[in-house]
């Protein structure tokens, strides 16, 4: 590998999906000096991986698109309330070519260390092309879903068929008509996959180990009547995202769930049912905070499902018993429960029969052999903090990010942590990031990412830190927002139960995109209260470089921040 030492640049921003192409742009407009280095070969992130038979986005278009250009708000067309991806990565190379922003981006070139130089307060990326860089300051928009799980079955080496993984799906078409098909997994690529798939494939089998609850997307062609509608109230329906917990726009309703009759909850449910996703878990305030409340739409859900399958031995088996309903990810489908009434889908229940081994031919369950030409792996991704810390991030004394966050993620706002100036992460752990739409997450942290790095510029400061009691602080307000949830109760990736060994924390905020954007605001308007700016960087020891280096602004934590929540 040749050494490759680049040009010194303001900032550089890891990975090229929504995020850091969102802070790219945000960081061009404050004249910076960006690289954003990719690893993959093109823009897109999550939508450039997983081009799976039925991958589309399960918040609606018009929300999960960047709001920072009206210009670009009215000239892109969406065609479907749930856009595909296809659509979805158009869109985005549409943004990158409209806004010049490829030139900024190198690609097959992935972070593997990153080291920070204290004396010259300086961060320097190695990346595996052998490229090089410094840096002021480092954004970490690796994103939260972009390393998936690697299955370890016995065998798995020794099956002969074809074997795909959703998250990495082959950009050559896959011929899976007429074939023998497996999909392993049933979250949301799973059951976005499974309908599809089965109107080809001589025969799928779907292996589940959790059954989970999914709300119908109502899925529709955009007609020119309603993008008009839409386009002419943009900003208004914006603001109602920005304002709305999630970002998805829907006010939660004012009622307990507990509080009204049970043939009212039962119409209020069947109308929310049949139009409005995600939305539906808002219907009333307390089904994400009450169990009893979750209950009842937790039963309203399962005997919806029910309803839907012909056979009665599959309905005990897919219906969701063992959670409540969106304390794990729910998904929002097209027609996934109906799939198993067609006599070429099977059901695999990896509770009853779990996977022995990989064979040549298939997969051997203690109850059969099962032959495929196809097996896909839908099984997750180490969420969160999979990528963060995949390069070697070695921060003030060699300190390294792994070591670090052995023990879960410690942030302030999930922007950043101690003993790490300068590194910056975008909707990571301890930001609303997954339980949020997550394009309202990265516009408000991309814009206030590059306020801040202006704003310090402005200053002449060299250094900004997280202070250890502002990261203890926050780490206990997300526990305790968490707390009041129905969220801490089941295994989930919020909570790092979905991969063996991995810390249990919740890792989310989950005191929503309004209130997180008020504590934004907060923390800016206090002189960005929780981090250290000095104008000369700390030594080795935790002194000043220089004699008489003095901070410019200490960080104050006079109230805990949960005080100042909404
Ligand atoms: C199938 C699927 C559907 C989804 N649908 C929705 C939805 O409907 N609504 C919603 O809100 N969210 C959805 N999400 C969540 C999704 O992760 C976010 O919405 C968003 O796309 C994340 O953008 P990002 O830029 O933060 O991360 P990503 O899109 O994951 O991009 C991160 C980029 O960083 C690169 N990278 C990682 N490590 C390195 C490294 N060491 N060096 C260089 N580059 C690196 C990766 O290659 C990738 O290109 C979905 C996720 C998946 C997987």
């Amino acid at each position: 590998m040749i050494d490759m030492t680049m040009d010194n640049v303001d900032v550089v921003v890891v990975g090229a999906g929504f995020g850091g192409l969102r802070a790219l742009h945000a960081l061009r407009q404050q004249g910076k000096k960006v690289q954003v280095i990719e690893a993959s070969n093109d823009v897109g992130g999550v939508w450039y991986h997983n081009g799976y038979p039925g991958a589309r986005c399960d918040v609606e278009s018009y929300d999960y698109s960047y709001s920072f250009s009206e210009e670009l708000e009215q000239e892109w067309v969406w065609s479907e309330r749930y856009a595909t991806q296809p659509e979805i990565l158009r869109y985005i190379n549409h943004v990158v070519e409209r806004f010049d922003l490829r030139k900024h981006i190198r690609f097959q070139c992935a972070l593997e260390r990153a080291e920070y130089d204290t004396k010259a307060a300086l961060w320097r990326v190695h990346c595996s092309d052998g490229t090089q860089w410094s840096t002021r300051f480092l954004i970490m928009a690796v994103g939260q879903l972009s390393t998936p799980k690697s299955p370890s079955y016995p065998g798995l080496d020794k099956y002969s068929g074809q074997l795909i993984y959703s998250a990495q799906w082959p950009k050559e078409p896959v011929d899976y008509t007429n074939k023998r098909v497996a999909i392993i997994g049933t979250g949301s690529s799973g059951m976005q996959m499974t309908p599809i798939i089965a109107q080809k494939a001589a025969h799928l089998t779907v292996f589940q180990r959790t059954p989970n609850y999914s709300v119908p997307a109502s899925n529709a062609p955009i007609s020119a009547e309603e993008d008009r509608r839409v386009k002419a109230n943009y900003r208004q329906r914006r603001e109602q995202a920005w304002n709305s917990p999630t970002g998805l726009g829907f006010k939660p309703g004012k009622q307990s769930a507990l509080e009204v009759s049970p043939e009212e909850r039962a119409q209020v449910y069947e109308a929310a049912w049949h139009r409005l996703g995600f939305g539906f878990a808002l219907t009333y305030f307390d089904i994400l905070l009450n169990k009893k409340a979750n209950d009842t739409a937790a039963e309203f859900i399962r005997n919806k499902i029910a309803s839907v399958i012909e056979k009665p031995e599959l309905r005990a088996k897919l219906v969701p018993y063992d959670h409540a309903f969106a304390a794990r990810r729910p998904s929002v489908d097209s027609g996934y429960f109906q799939a198993f009434n067609r006599e070429n889908v099977e059901l695999a229940d990896l509770r009853e029969s779990p996977i022995l081994e990989f064979t040549a031919e298939g997969i051997r369950t203690n109850a059969k052999d099962h032959k495929f030409d196809i097996i896909i792996f839908a099984t997750g991704f180490d969420a969160f903090t999979g990528s963060l810390l995949k390069p070697e991030i070695l921060g003030r004394n060699a300190l390294s990010l792994k070591e670090k966050w052995a023990a879960g993620p410690v942030t302030q706002l999930g922007i950043g942590t101690s003993g790490f100036p300068n590194l910056f992460v975008l909707v990571g752990p301890g930001s609303p990031s997954l339980l949020s739409n997550v394009m309202v997450s990265i516009e408000e942290q991309s814009d206030w990412l590059a306020n801040m790095i202006d704003h310090v510029d402005r200053l002449g400061v060299k250094e900004v830190e997280v202070t250890e009691e502002a990261e203890r602080a926050w780490v206990a307000h997300v526990n305790a927002r968490a707390h009041e949830t129905l969220y801490l109760t089941a295994n989930s990736y919020y909570n790092g139960a979905e991969v063996a060994g991995k810390p249990r924390v919740f890792m989310p905020y989950s005191g929503g995109v309004r209130g997180y954007r008020r504590l934004l605001n907060k923390c800016a308007t206090n002189g960005y209260e929780g981090f250290e700016l000095r104008d000369k960087p700390l030594s080795l020891n935790g002194q000043a470089v220089n004699e008489g280096a003095k901070l410019t602004s200490v960080g104050t934590l006079d109230s805990p921040l949960s005080s100042v929540v909404a």
